[in-house]
């Protein structure tokens, strides 16, 4: 999608710091980071929320999940723990519309979250 943040950052027409990337998705450090360790998981295929997937993008929400395994362990956060977020629309702070997931670690999080 041609007037999207994240797919400028998938063709690398946008520069941003690269965690690492997989056939499916990409991961890159958030700008603004919320914790010690703060990693955008994107399918490299433009999916605006949550509400949009069908039953042929669910290949790839398995592979987000086998990913964030992998880097929460190559960035050492995996054993005392981190969270996985998904915001969805802009009632739950949903601000680029291509679907990501906020992998944050490096420090202890407070539940109910606010
Ligand atoms: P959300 O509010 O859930 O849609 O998350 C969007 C995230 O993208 C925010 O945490 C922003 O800080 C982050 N972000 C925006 N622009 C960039 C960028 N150019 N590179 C990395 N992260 C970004």
């Amino acid at each position: 999608m041609s007037d999207c943040l994240f797919c400028g950052i998938i063709s690398k027409k946008i520069t941003t710091k690269y965690v690492g990337e997989t056939s499916e998705l990409i991961a890159i450090r958030d700008v603004n980071p919320q914790a010690p360790v703060h990693i955008l998981i994107i399918p490299k295929k433009h999916i605006s929320t949550l509400n949009d997937i069908t039953k042929e993008d669910c290949n790839i929400i398995g592979e987000v999940h086998m990913f964030v395994k992998e880097i929460a362990k190559k960035e050492g956060i995996a054993e005392d723990g981190y969270r996985l977020v998904l915001n969805t629309n802009r009632g739950a702070g949903q601000s680029v519309f291509h679907i990501h997931w906020h992998l944050l670690g490096g420090r202890v999080f407070n539940w109910p979250p606010g």
